[in-house]
């Protein structure tokens, strides 16, 4: 039977301050709720985790926004709580999910957007409860959306030494670690609890057709390293990138056909427990 995908990374607000909007009129999307769960059904994407969006003034949407977007959603969006570098940030987002148990899915941390690293000893609290609670922290990994980010703290490999220090934290790098889609290949070959996902891969831009052609070869040659696809995770970035391009990039891909099933649907469903 085939499996009913999940898309482990999308955004959404209805603030005008969005910073997401850019992207959205590039794609020709409205970038609203109706919209997010009517391309969902059409592309038969059955689940969806929820991740705030950056708004202006460099701050994410508050959590309790997300929460309330996915509780209009009728079941397909779930939340993921956005933690930010300070005590009080992240015992708020501890406090969030304890209170909303059964719908929080997992946890996400800005690498590079925000002025602190994954090793972070601010996170500590965070990733105790996470392993407790077997809860996800995705981290943003690779190319930054806006010219200011911080790369040094982006980029895949300095994940390695959290992975190496916390066995029962569950990682997710989003993104693939853009550009370095083979840093990432050795960090899912190298750790068990290391997962990825490739979403928010794709933009308009003159060579878009050749680009298409050329990551779904690097994500295949990633996958062909780490020996399999069990810790990569479908994920579209909405706004960022269309449903349609995405799964079409898991299509391109020339790997088996169980392991795209594993991408779209097995995997998620595993990590996130639904
Ligand atoms: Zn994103």
């Amino acid at each position: 039977m085939l499996q009913e995908t999940v898309d482990a990374h999308v955004h959404l607000s209805e603030r005008r301050d969005d910073t997401l909007i850019r992207f959205a009129r590039m794609n020709g999307l409205r970038y609203t709720l109706d919209e997010l769960l009517g391309t969902m059904r059409r592309h038969k994407i059955a689940r969806g985790l929820l991740l705030s969006p950056p708004l202006k003034r460099a701050v994410p949407l508050p959590n309790e926004e997300i929460i309330g977007l996915c509780r209009r959603s009728g079941g397909m969006l779930a939340p993921v709580i956005t933690v930010e570098p300070t005590a009080k940030e992240v015992k708020a987002a501890v406090k969030l999910g304890e209170e909303n148990r059964r719908e929080v899915k997992a946890f996400k941390i800005r690498l590079g957007y925000v002025k602190a690293s994954a090793e972070s000893p601010v996170y500590d609290r965070l990733y105790h409860y996470a392993e407790s609670a077997k809860l996800p922290v995705l981290f943003h990994t690779g190319d930054t959306a806006f010219s200011n980010g911080d790369l040094a703290r982006s980029h895949p490999l300095t994940l390695d030494g959290l992975a190496n220090k916390r066995e029962e934290l569950t990682m997710i790098l989003c993104h693939f670690g853009n550009p370095w889609f083979m840093d990432v290949a050795e960090l899912i070959y190298k750790h068990p609890n290391v997962y990825t996902d490739i979403s928010g891969l794709t933009t308009p831009s003159a060579y878009a057709e050749k680009y298409a052609k050329w990551l779904a070869r690097k994500i295949s040659e990633a996958i062909y390293y780490a020996g399999g696809a069990e810790r990569v995770l479908f994920g579209t970035d909405y706004p960022v990138t269309k449903h349609s391009e995405t799964l079409a990039l898991v299509s391109r891909l020339d790997i088996d056909e169980r392991d795209k099933e594993k991408i779209l649907s097995r995997n998620a469903k595993r990590v996130f427990r639904l």
